[in-house]
């Protein structure tokens, strides 16, 4: 079971959710930090990078002001557990109060990130030892470990989890830390924002879990962005390259890298609310073919790249040629379509775009839209299934639509169109696909 940031929010959610895990039997509990925790340790490193010590230490009072009085309203009334929960935030907030060195790193913002999630597994696994459960930390770092391609390093997860669950047997829960992690180095690292979901995913493959739970503020995977959209519903069953697509393609609910551990386990994840802990929620598992559209998201900061060529016509190699400017300055392609005449891609990282547009126009002219968004429409959308794409592409009819992709998998189709037609084109889209 797997909690996120708002779910651990405040001391009154951190009690609510020790109701929760203590009424559903013996699990293991994954948290992030209490939410704005992480963007303030961000925060936090920036003033340190700088080398603005004061900046630094005056945001973390701040936090630790937070802290403490989280702390005493989850111990309050009772000494010993306040002042062994007041020990654990001095213990990491001192952690961070003592970077007083000239030069602040990346692997000196890592140890700090961790503090986030340290805190509230250290308060969860108090309270709930308040409540008399036998709850045992399982520690992120004891057994979370990345390799040389900061992929999980699996065996040696799995190896470690089994060790530290046998060496607790009698625990009623076990408790973890989400997005943190070691490298291969054994430096201090993370999984990436977002990357609890991540976590629960791992340690689920790993221990052959018979469910993996997202919790959320949230009753499941909706239809589209209720961040933008109203009136959108929550669906019941996706399949695990449904979930993928949509979290790839901005479904904030679910971290795009949690789908994969648990598909190659065939194990189903299932997002449900922590407000509202018997709505059904979403589950996600080798679904059956529904012959319907699921969901819609959208995915912002997008660069087109048009290279238009003579000499692509009839001729072979013109493509590999592309796409290895693209591997050689490390940026990886969404969408991609093609003509005779010419192929249009997009990428999100705009970092080495001069670079990338430099090397193109060794073989052809190039064209670059920025600011562009990329609309992604899944579902069942096996080719044979009938009238999907003109669906999608009429609800789209009033916007200026750049690329349309159709055809790579059997479950989206994606269009990109400019960033200030991104809220109209959700809005369409619900009203056409759904809401009709
Ligand atoms: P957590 O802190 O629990 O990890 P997140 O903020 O990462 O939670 O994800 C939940 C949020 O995702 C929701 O509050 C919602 O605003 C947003 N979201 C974006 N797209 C969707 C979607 N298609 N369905 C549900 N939630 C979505
Ligand atoms: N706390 C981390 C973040 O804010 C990880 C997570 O919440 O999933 O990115
Ligand atoms: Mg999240």
């Amino acid at each position: 079971m797997k909690f996120g940031g708002t779910s651990v929010g405040s001391a009154q959610r951190i009690k609510d959710v020790a109701r929760l895990v203590m009424s559903r039997g013996k699990n293991i509990v994954v948290l992030s930090a209490m939410s704005g925790t992480t963007n303030t340790l961000v925060e936090i490193s920036d003033y340190l990078y700088k080398g603005n010590a004061a900046g630094a230490k005056e945001t973390l009072n701040v936090l630790e002001a937070k802290y403490r009085a989280t702390v005493d309203e989850l111990f309050g009334d009772d000494d010993a557990y306040r002042q062994q929960a007041n020990d654990a935030i001095t213990e990491n907030i001192e952690f961070v109060r003592g970077y007083n060195k000239p030069v602040f790193t990346m692997f000196d913002e890592k140890e700090v990130l961790a503090r986030g999630e340290m805190m509230s597994t250290a308060l969860m696994l108090l309270y709930l030892r308040k409540q008399g459960v036998n709850a045992v930390m399982l520690p992120a770092l004891d057994f979370m470990r990345t390799d040389k391609n900061g992929e999980p390093d699996n065996d040696y997860i799995s190896r470690r989890l089994s060790d530290l669950l046998s060496e607790n047997p009698d625990a009623d829960l076990y408790i973890t830390q989400g997005f943190v992690c070691l490298n291969a180095y054994g430096e201090v690292d993370n999984l990436q924002r977002g990357g609890s979901d991540y976590t629960a995913s791992i340690v689920g493959a790993a221990v052959k879990a018979e469910e993996i739970e997202i919790w959320t503020d949230i009753d499941g995977m909706h239809n589209n962005d209720p961040r933008y959209v109203e009136g959108t519903s929550p669906v019941g069953e996706l399949h695990f390259e449904e979930a993928a697509e949509l979290a790839y393609f901005g479904a904030k609910i679910l971290h795009p890298t949690c789908v994969l551990p648990a598909k190659l386990n065939n194990i189903p994840v299932r997002l449900l609310n922590t407000m509202c802990p018997d709505a059904p929620g979403t589950v996600i598992y080798n679904a059956p073919a529904t012959h319907t559209i699921k969901a819609v998201a959208a995915k912002d900061n997008i660069t087109a790249i048009k290279i238009k060529s003579g000499r692509m016509l009839l001729a072979y190699g013109f493509l590999r040629k592309v796409f290895e400017i693209f591997e050689t300055h490390r940026t990886p392609i969404d969408m991609v379509v093609t003509s005779e005449v010419g192929v249009s891609v997009t990428i999100d990282n705009e970092h080495n775009l001069q670079a990338i547009v430099d090397d193109l126009k060794k073989f052809g002219t190039v064209t670059v839209d920025k600011d562009m968004v990329i609309i992604c429409v899944v579902g069942d959308l096996e080719w044979q299934n009938r009238g999907f794409e003109a669906e999608v592409v009429n609800a789209l009819r009033e916007i200026p639509v750049r690329m349309i992709s159709y055809g790579g998998s059997n479950y989206n189709i994606s269009l990109l169109v400019r960033k200030e037609d991104k809220v109209k084109a959700l809005n369409m889209l619900s009203a056409h696909l759904f809401n009709k």
